[in-house]
C-alpha cells in the first residue's frame, strides 16, 4: 500500500515516514504542499493520503477538496495530521472530505490506530 505524505515541514515528514515504517508501511511518496501533492497523486498508484493542514501554495484542506473532486480520488482514505483541534476546524476538515484526524504530536501506535480506523470504515463501505 503506497502512502502519499504531505507536509511543508521536512522534519514532520520524516517523523511521519519513520512512524509509518515502525508500523509496517514502507512504500511512501512525499510532497511539501498541496499543489505538488496533487501532481504526485495524479501520477497514480497512491492508496492512502496523510496530509498536514497548514502549508504554503495550497493548504491541506484545499488539497483534500481537490482530491475529492477527482474521479480517482472520490474514495481514497485521507488522514489529516495537524495541531488544529478546535471543533470547527475538525468539522471543516470533514466537510473537505478528510476521513480522520491525528493531532500533533502523535506516537506510532496512535497513527496506526487512526489508519486502521480509516481502513476498516473503507472496507465496510
Ligand atoms: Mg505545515
Amino acid at each position: 500500500m503506497r502512502f502519499l505524505v504531505v507536509d511543508d515541514s521536512a522534519t514532520m515528514r520524516r517523523i511521519i515516514v519513520n512512524s509509518l515504517d515502525r508500523i509496517g508501511y514502507n512504500d511512501v511518496v512525499e510532497a511539501d504542499d498541496g499543489a505538488s501533492a496533487l501532481a504526485k497523486f495524479a501520477e497514480g498508484g497512491i492508496s492512502f493520503i496523510i496530509t498536514d493542514w497548514n502549508m504554503p501554495q495550497m493548504s491541506g484542506l484545499d488539497f483534500a477538496r481537490n482530491v475529492r473532486s477527482r474521479a480517482d480520488g472520490a474514495t481514497i482514505p485521507i488522514l489529516m495530521v495537524t495541531t488544529r483541534s478546535a471543533r470547527e476546524d475538525i468539522l471543516a476538515a470533514v466537510e473537505a472530505g478528510v476521513n480522520n484526524y491525528v493531532l500533533k504530536p502523535f506516537t506510532p501506535p496512535v497513527l496506526k490506530e487512526k489508519i486502521d480506523a480509516v481502513l476498516s470504515v473503507a472496507a465496510a463501505a
